[in-house]
């Protein structure tokens, strides 16, 4: 398994259109602007296989991108952008539920969001979704660099506090895709997920 081979296979315009449910897959999700494609970009060590800075408010797709034959990596679209109708909000958090709850070869869920941020109520339910449909979750503090030491960890430990009150399985770390703390981290919990 090595994350540099990581090529774009498909855009979805839904869950509904998402490959055979085979293989294994890992969900990256997070608010719009958490740090997400740049976090994809540094796993992938590629400079724009994830498109950063997109147009707020617009439908995004779901990127597919495979590793090898059987593993691939899931970009669902941001969300909480405060532009979309909430009619549009309300079908997408229903359609993201029934992912994690229906897709069998789903092996964990990333959720990341910006360390000055945390935890909004979205980030939460998602976080809930995950654990009630017994899927593992690594939480994942972006821009990290934003922070100084002390604030960076007083962060961490109230986010690691507030763990435990979701059940299953979920994890904390932080990271940087400027200056890729917390990466081996990710990777070391993407290798146990897909290799599991
Ligand atoms: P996405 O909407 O979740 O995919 O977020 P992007 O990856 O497009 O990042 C949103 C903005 O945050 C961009 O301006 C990035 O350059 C910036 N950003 C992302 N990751 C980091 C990071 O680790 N550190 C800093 N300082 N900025 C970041």
């Amino acid at each position: 398994l090595n994350f540099q081979n990581a090529r774009f296979v498909t855009s979805a315009p839904d869950i509904r259109h998402l490959s055979a449910d085979e293989g294994m897959e890992v969900a990256f999700a997070g608010r719009s602007n958490a740090g997400k494609s740049s976090a994809l970009n540094v796993l992938t060590r590629q400079k724009s296989l994830a498109r950063t800075s997109k147009t707020p408010g617009r439908t995004q797709q779901i990127n597919v991108f495979a590793l090898d034959e059987k593993r691939r990596l899931i970009d669902l679209p941001g969300y909480g952008f405060a532009k979309v109708p909430l009619e549009m909000k309300l079908k997408w958090q229903q359609a993201l539920s029934e992912y994690l709850q229906a897709r069998k070869c789903l092996r964990g869920l990333v959720v990341l969001m910006d360390i000055r941020h945390p935890l909004k109520d979205l980030d939460q339910e998602l976080i809930h979704w995950a654990v009630a449909s017994d899927l593992p979750v690594l939480v994942v503090l972006t821009k990290a660099d934003k922070l100084k030491s002390g604030v960076r960890k007083a962060t961490l430990m109230k986010v690691q506090e507030a763990i435990p009150g979701f059940g299953g399985d979920v994890s904390v770390i932080t990271f940087s895709s400027l200056n890729k703390s917390g990466l081996a981290d990710m990777e070391h919990v993407l290798f146990q997920w897909f290799e599991a």
